[in-house]
């Protein structure tokens, strides 16, 4: 299948497809719109079985990026990649090449850490492109986005607990967290902090361990996870766990977490809605960490104002649900549209400043 035909080819701008024969990189750079500003989203490493399994993710993801980037307010457009890799396999030379091709796009695409590219890997990328972000820099650059990923994914729940129940406390609701890593540990902090009961799942032995001594939360076989009666489910792992299998099991009123692309297909938001389960969008929750990590883009660490915006996701959120809830719609569908119509006004405003409605070749 060619890749315009590709189920999740959604009129990107540029796909790369990067081999380097010494390293062993195989790596796919998406770039699907740049309106707003220069391609911004991590690089996953992962085993994929197929190259096909990887253009999927990464179309996906780097569609995602626009629409989160956009919702956000940041002046950024959304990309991603991916390496096609055992995590086992991951050598200095090989995020070498991958840095190289990076750093030949120019600043269209700036890369991050994802799955399986750690902070000591975002280093050495930056190492050989300077189109890299989300670095510590020594303590100067914007480091760990977990805090702040969590920070904004609780405005998220607070928004969606108010507009369910009424009231946004913490206090005696139900929170169920699926992956209890670097964000969902940090997520159970603030719900335990704030009055909130824990079931989580999760299935590294060290990270139940650490979430269980530190909160005291109620432990669930992974599997058990989606049938956990709660308030709030949250999934915190990899993408793709909301889906025609897992939700009739559902016993919660409201989803929201971290993970990007939880929805495993589009139509997942609408049996969502049929169930009666409130849907805080991913991408619209999960955007702390880019508030923060894009900083290091810009060129200016101003903890105080990413913080200001972080809180800014509980408006969004609200506005988003109250929308929905209005047009008795898919919160995920409000979600695209709203993003969609960012866009539409950015290319208007970039139409405008270039006095044509029309491109204009160039000179
Ligand atoms: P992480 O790797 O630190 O944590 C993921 C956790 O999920 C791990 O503890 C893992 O053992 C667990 N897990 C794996 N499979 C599971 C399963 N079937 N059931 C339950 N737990 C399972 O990753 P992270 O940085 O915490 O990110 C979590 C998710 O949030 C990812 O999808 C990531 O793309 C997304 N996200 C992260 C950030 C960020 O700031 N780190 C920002 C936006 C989105």
């Amino acid at each position: 299948m060619g890749i315009f035909e590709h189920v999740e080819f959604s009129n990107h701008e540029q796909v790369i497809v990067c081999s380097n024969a010494d390293s062993g990189l195989k790596s796919i750079i998406a770039i699907h719109d740049t309106t707003l500003g220069p391609a911004a989203g991590g690089c996953r490493l992962y085993p994929y079985p197929d190259t096909d399994s990887a253009m999927t993710d990464v179309l996906r993801l780097s569609k995602a990026m626009t629409y989160k980037n956009a919702l956000a307010g940041l002046p950024l457009g959304g990309g991603k990649s991916v390496i096609i890799c055992d995590p086992s396999q991951k050598t200095p030379a090989l995020l070498a090449a991958f840095a190289r091709f990076v750093r030949g796009l120019g600043g269209t695409y700036w890369t991050a850490e994802d799955i399986n590219i750690g902070p000591a890997d975002a280093e050495i990328l930056a190492g050989y492109s300077q189109y890299v972000f989300g670095l510590t820099h020594g303590g100067v650059g914007s480091g760990d986005p977990s805090p702040f990923t969590a920070g904004g994914c609780l405005e998220g729940m607070r928004a969606a607990l108010q507009h369910v129940f009424g009231t946004d406390t913490l206090t005696g609701r139900h929170f169920a967290i699926q992956g209890v890593g670097n964000v969902g540990y940090a997520l159970a902090k603030l719900i335990a902090a704030g009055g909130g009961k824990l079931t989580v799942a999760d299935p590294s032995p060290a990270r139940i361990a650490r979430v269980q001594r530190d909160f005291g939360v109620r432990v669930v076989p992974v599997e058990d996870i989606y049938s956990v009666k709660c308030d709030v489910f949250a999934p915190c792992a990899m993408g793709g766990t909301i889906n025609s299998h897992t939700i009739p099991h559902l016993d919660t009123k409201i989803v929201c977490g971290v993970a990007n692309n939880q929805l495993g297909a589009p139509r997942d938001g609408a049996d969502l809605l049929a169930r009666n389960i409130t849907y805080a969008p991913d991408y619209v929750v999960n955007a702390g960490g880019m508030h923060n990590a894009s900083a290091d883009i810009f060129g200016r660490y101003d903890v105080d104002d990413i913080w200001r915006r972080i809180r800014g996701i509980r408006d969004i959120t609200s506005r988003l649900l109250d929308e929905a809830a209005r047009e008795e719609r898919p919160t995920s569908e409000i979600a695209d549209a709203l993003a969609r119509e960012i866009i539409a006004r950015g290319q208007e405003r970039k139409r405008a400043k270039s006095g044509t409605r029309t491109e204009t070749p160039p000179i």
